[in-house]
Formats: C-alpha cells, sequence, structure tokens
C-alpha cells in the first residue's frame, strides 16, 4: 500500500529559534500512532538543527531544494553531498516557486532528479499548472509535460525514491483551493499517465500528495479522495496546531 504522508513545507521563514520552537511543538503534540509520514522542510542553514532534534522520531528533515551538480564553482549553491553529510536523504523539487522565481525549467529538473537518485536521495517531485493554463483547459496538458520532461526518464527502480506533489498554482499561497474533486480529477489522471507510461504496480504504489492552500478546515475532504495520498503544507505548516490538525486529517 501506498504511504500517505503530510509535508510542511517551510519557505523562507523561521530562524533558528523559531525552527526550534516549532518543532519542539510539533514532536510535543504529535499523536504516536500517526497514520501519516510527516515531514518538515526548513531552510538550509537549520536542516541541521532540526535533523538532531528530530533525531529518534518519525519525523523527516527534506530540503527545500538542491543543486543538481554534485560539487565545484556555484557560488551560494548547496549539493546532494552536502545534504547526505547532515543526515538529509529528502528533498522538494520543482516547487513552483522554484520554476517561477529561480527559472527552474522541466530540463533542469530532470538533471537535479538524476542528481538526488544517485544519490539515494527521496523526491518531493512539485508540478502543476498556473491559473490561465486551468483556464484555457491545459492543465492536464501542462502536468503531462511537467512529468514526461523532469521525471518520467528515470529507472523504474527509482520509482520508491519518489513521492509527486501536485500543487496548481493558482491555489498556493492564495486561500483558493482546488476543490476535492478538482484535486482528484487530476491526481486519477496522473496515476493513469504513470500506469501508462511507466506500469500499473509503480502507478500503485507511488504516493501523489496535493498541495495549494490545505487547511485545518478543509483537508480532510480532500484526503478522502482516493488518489490523494497526502499534502504538501505551506502557510498552515508554520502553526503546530493547523499543521498537526492536517497530518490528523488522514
Ligand atoms: P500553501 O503552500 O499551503 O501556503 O498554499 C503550498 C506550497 O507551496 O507547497
Amino acid at each position: 500500500m501506498r504511504k500517505k504522508i503530510v509535508a510542511g513545507n517551510w519557505k523562507m521563514n523561521n530562524d533558528i529559534q523559531q525552527t526550534e520552537a516549532l518543532l519542539a511543538e510539533i514532536l510535543n503534540k504529535k499523536q504516536d500512532n500517526n497514520v501519516a509520514k510527516i515531514v518538515v522542510a526548513p531552510t538550509f542553514v537549520n536542516l541541521q538543527a532540526a535533523v538532531q532534534q528530530t533525531a529518534g522520531t518519525n519525523v523527516i528533515v527534506a530540503a527545500q531544494n538542491m543543486h543538481q551538480a554534485e560539487n565545484g564553482a556555484y557560488t551560494g549553491e548547496i549539493s546532494v553531498g552536502m545534504l547526505k553529510s547532515i543526515h538529509v536523504n529528502t528533498v522538494i523539487l520543482g516547487h513552483s516557486e522554484r520554476r517561477a522565481y529561480f527559472g527552474e525549467t522541466n530540463s533542469l529538473l530532470a538533471q537535479k532528479v538524476n542528481t538526488a537518485l544517485k544519490h539515494d536521495v527521496t523526491i518531493i517531485f512539485c508540478f502543476g499548472e498556473e491559473l490561465a493554463d486551468r483556464q484555457s483547459g491545459n492543465h492536464f496538458n501542462v502536468v503531462e509535460t511537467q512529468l514526461r520532461e523532469g521525471l518520467f526518464h528515470i529507472d523504474k527502480n527509482d520509482w520508491n525514491s519518489v513521492v509527486l506533489a501536485y500543487e496548481p498554482v493558482w491555489a498556493i499561497g492564495t486561500g483558493e483551493t482546488a476543490s476535492p474533486e478538482q484535486a482528484q480529477e487530476m491526481h486519477a489522471f496522473i496515476r493513469t499517465l504513470i500506469k501508462d507510461n511507466v506500469g500499473e504496480a509503480i502507478a500503485e504504489n507511488t504516493s501523489i500528495l496535493y498541495g495549494g492552500s490545505v487547511k485545518p478546515d478543509n483537508a480532510r475532504e480532500i484526503f478522502s479522495k482516493p488518489d490523494v495520498d497526502g499534502g504538501l503544507i505551506g502557510g498552515a505548516a508554520l502553526k503546530a496546531d493547523d499543521f498537526l490538525a492536517i497530518v490528523n486529517a488522514i
């Protein structure tokens, strides 16, 4: 059975004191019988502290990005080996903010995917259409292209290191959520794409998260859809009570 996952993407929020305080509250208040795997993604400089703080717990620490090269003259960048050396084994790739503000293209993401997989790092691969794509009815094509160009080239054996996160850009940080029916429709489309291009067992075993204005009061309905396996949470992941309410909605 595929895993249920709730991941908090903290984006460029929380200094070290805030990181430690939020994590302490999450660790303190979370229930031990969670169905969902819990992932948190603090900013790079706070990853090591977060890894130490969560040692021995079931909370997984992820990075929000990494560079595609293994090392070299890339001032200001972070490599996969650096992440692994502090025991960070999960990375978010292709978030819409990386695509929109930092020019990350499908082909660049394919390189990042390859580098992560080469080092046995689990990927939370993000993709999703913009509002204009949805309005013009092009959203399925956009999503298919993002997956084909960024991900579908990987080896079948590597799919167990991949989690998908469908995040319609128009729903991120806007308070506008895709309806549970819109989420289910797209998730079912994605699962069929994987089935047709990769294989049925892999399609059944790959977790597909929904992201975009998931909140405690809409999580349960979205997560109740058969092809929605959890969520990637932005704003609501910054408060322990809201985040854990979403975790418990699985
Ligand atoms: P949001 O962000 O929950 O604040 O909409 C989701 C995301 O960017 O992953």
